[in-house]
């Protein structure tokens, strides 16, 4: 066995664990652990400093999670954009390939608690046909290994799944989301990566939340990923309590691109059942963007986005930075709200031919958009008359 396959055998996994090391009341403790499953390995548990810190509120279980009664347990409809148990495929070009229900934490704040740890949910079983989806779908040309965490399968058992991606010859650039370099370095051995480095390209984007969470052990991992040419992303997500601070976000940016990580998505926390409480008012991540750009690195700034409830996919929010016109001029400010005007191209420029070539598409684009109001306007005649 590996060091990492041991250090997770050595998780805290069970109400039992939460009574005899945390002080649990033993009723709360079975009822969390029947809500969503826990693990926290020796590693990660090192990293929390206190009670109620922000590494601890990430991991242990909270009484909070059992308020939550009526949210929704997929608040992202994935199953809605499901052909196959182990794709999403909402976008055109790219799909989720979901090839493992296990993670190496559970997150408390997971989106996907209604999977994860649920091996009748995703499992192998479902690899060959989500393998058999893309094989069949030339659109696709991004895939991304998720779950779960990929990397909680064997190197046999990933390289058998990256292998099979690598012989359907639409696929272009295959990515493995996982949360391995923050929660389990010890995971990213140079068996790994000799292995991944076959592949490329092959992209990782992790999932660091805290500055606390940079540590050695975190950094030799992510340096030996970008060793092998893996571009390294990070997707952290807002949370209350852990994070929504500028002053922890910036340090965590800075740490980020210290160890070669490249912040990619800063995530609103998702309305999800049992994870409510780490919501944020959308100003406090606006406010948050706005104490970065300018302030460090454009390195440092991933995208803001909020993923549409319901599936609309991402959707990124940016500061106000265009205040409004004069006359042909955008008004704008800059990150420290000193006031430019711009002097705007005159609309002629539309006349040339590529203006009006650029036009054509946006009209084609908003065709769907417009079919909806065409659909809406019998109920709205039934209701007047
Ligand atoms: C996030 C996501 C992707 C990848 O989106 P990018 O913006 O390309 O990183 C693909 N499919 C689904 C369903 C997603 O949620
Ligand atoms: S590692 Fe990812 S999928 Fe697993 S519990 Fe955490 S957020 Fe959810």
């Amino acid at each position: 066995m590996e060091l990492w396959q041991e250090m997770l055998r050595a998780s805290v996994d069970s109400g039992k664990d939460l009574v005899e090391r945390f002080g649990f009341d033993k009723d709360l403790a079975e009822k969390l652990n029947s809500l969503f499953h826990i693990r926290i390995n020796p590693y990660y548990l090192s990293l929390i400093r206190y009670p109620g810190d922000p590494i601890w509120l990430q991991c242990i279980p909270d009484a909070k999670e059992l308020e939550d009664d009526g949210f929704p347990l997929d608040p992202l409809n994935e199953e809605g954009d499901s052909p196959v148990p182990s794709i999403t495929h909402r976008y055109p070009d790219r799909v989720l390939f979901l090839t493992t229900s296990q993670c190496s934490m559970y997150c408390r704040f997971c989106t996907r608690k209604r999977k994860v740890g649920d091996s009748g949910k995703i499992s192998m079983k479902y690899i060959q046909s989500g393998l058999d989806y893309i094989a069949a779908h030339p659109e696709v040309r991004d895939v991304i290994l998720s779950g779960g965490d990929p990397l909680m399968l064997t190197d046999v058992m990933l390289e058998k799944i990256i292998s099979g991606l690598r012989a359907i010859p639409h696929v272009e650039i295959i990515r493995i989301g996982t949360k391995m370099p923050c929660v389990l370095p010890q995971r990213i051995t140079p068996k790994l990566c000799k292995m991944l480095k076959k592949y490329h390209p092959i992209y990782v984007n992790t999932h660091f939340n805290h500055p606390w969470e940079c540590t050695a052990e975190a950094k030799q991992a992510c340096e030996m990923l970008a060793d092998a040419g893996i571009p390294v992303g990070n997707q952290a997500v807002l949370m209350k309590g852990v994070n929504d601070n500028p002053d922890v976000m910036l340090e965590l940016m800075r740490k980020l691109l210290a160890m070669r990580v490249r912040p990619y998505y800063l995530y609103q926390a998702d309305i999800t059942k049992g994870a409510n409480h780490f919501r944020t008012p959308v100003s406090v991540g606006l406010n948050i963007m706005d104490k970065l750009r300018g302030h460090t690195s454009g390195l440092a700034i991933p995208y803001y986005v909020i993923d549409a409830p319901g599936g609309g996919g991402k959707i990124p929010l940016l500061p106000q930075y265009v205040l409004g016109r004069n006359g042909n001029s955008i008004i704008l400010r800059n990150y420290k709200y000193d006031i430019y005007q711009y002097p705007d191209v005159e609309e002629e420029e539309e006349k040339k031919p590529e203006a009006q070539l650029e036009k054509r598409f946006m009209r084609k684009r908003t065709r769907p958009a417009r079919k909806k109001v065409f659909e809406e306007k019998p109920i709205r005649a039934e209701s007047q008359s």
